[in-house]
């Protein structure tokens, strides 16, 4: 047993308080490498921005949870080194799917974990996420559940169609289950393909094609319902442009990808939402710059050669993001 203030972790507590009092939002990057790490606490540090490391199943599949979650131990002394002096970093389980791997995660020190009870019947999502609320709840360890189905593939969490959130039920849900935080649906979606051509227009001018937009009418009754309640946005990547261009440019296939825009993000960010979810922003910076370093040097067998322009291009969205659309920026001095 290992808890998350010996390694110099935080919960989310303070951080979401913070947050929706002062209009912005938490930013909250999954990483299952070092590149992605290194990335990720670069950009905090030098912004000074609170933040979450989020460890997903595929991240779990592929890395391991144990050694992701010494890395993020390392994460904090490594923040302290770049001239962080109080780092505010959490390490959060995204999409648990079991009370035993929640446990599991707080056992070995995460100091924030995600149940998602949200594809089962509403009485068992209440049941599970109460459960999980009261075992890591004594060991402070903070808690988000989710209400609501988002559409669209993150890992090995799936679904055809998205359900927003019934704001009626938010009440209901949280004070029965006692959450910190809670997930809604309202039009995010997860992965790099966030909606169909047939659900999107075209921008005469460009062609490309322009998403629904969020309904920020659910978020808005949400919030009447639980003034000042964290919530959370998942799969609010915004899949920038520029990225699958260059993927596509050199040899890569992203036909018709599509996410969020960012001035949608930015509105979000200023209301009660206030842990914004990025990953596969992170996947094509990451892709973009390897693609480009192999294409355009094809003698390079060193893996820090291109890996290594693959972490600055991750740090660059990653500071971007901060600074320009979730306001995270200054906020952990
Ligand atoms: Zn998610």
């Amino acid at each position: 047993m290992v808890n998350y203030k010996d390694l110099g972790l935080v919960n989310t507590k303070d951080m979401f308080a913070k947050a929706v009092k002062g209009g912005y939002a938490v930013p909250a990057f999954n990483f299952n490498n070092m590149e992605q790490l290194q990335a990720i606490i670069m950009a905090a540090a030098e912004t000074k921005s609170p933040v979450i490391l989020q460890v997903s199943k595929g991240a779990r599949n592929y890395a391991n949870q144990t050694l992701l979650r010494y890395m993020a131990e390392g994460a904090v002394e490594y923040a302290k080194e770049l001239g962080w002096a109080k780092p505010q970093i959490c390490l959060h389980l995204d999409h648990g799917d079991s009370f035993e791997l929640c446990k599991s995660c707080v056992d070995m020190g995460f100091s924030s974990v995600m149940i998602d009870g949200s594809s089962l019947p509403y009485d068992e999502n209440v049941a599970l996420t109460k459960k999980v609320c009261e075992y890591a709840h004594q060991h402070g360890v903070t808690v988000e559940g989710e209400l609501g189905v988002l559409a669209g593939v993150e890992d090995e969490v799936q679904a055809e169609e998205s359900h927003y959130t019934k704001p009626e039920e938010v009440i209901d849900f949280t004070s029965k289950t006692g959450v910190d935080s809670l997930a809604i649906s309202i039009g995010t979606s997860h992965g790099a393909y966030k909606f169909k051509p047939e659900q999107c227009t075209r921008d005469p001018k460009t062609g490309k094609l322009v998403p629904p937009p969020l309904a920020f009418d659910v978020l808005a009754e949400i919030e009447k319902k639980l003034p000042g309640f964290p919530i959370v946005l998942h799969g609010s990547s915004s899949v920038p442009q520029d990225e699958v261009d260059t993927i596509n440019k050199f040899g890569g296939k992203l036909p018709d990808a599509v996410g969020i825009p960012e001035e949608q993000l930015r509105q979000a960010a200023k209301s009660a939402v206030c842990k914004i979810n990025i990953d596969s922003d992170s996947r094509l910076a990451m892709t973009a710059a390897i693609r480009q370093t192999f294409a355009e040097k094809p003698g390079e067998f060193d893996p820090r050669k291109y890996l290594g322009p693959a972490r600055d291009n991750m740090k660059k969205m990653y500071m971007h993001k901060i600074i320009n659309v979730l306001g995270s920026n200054g906020k952990a001095e």
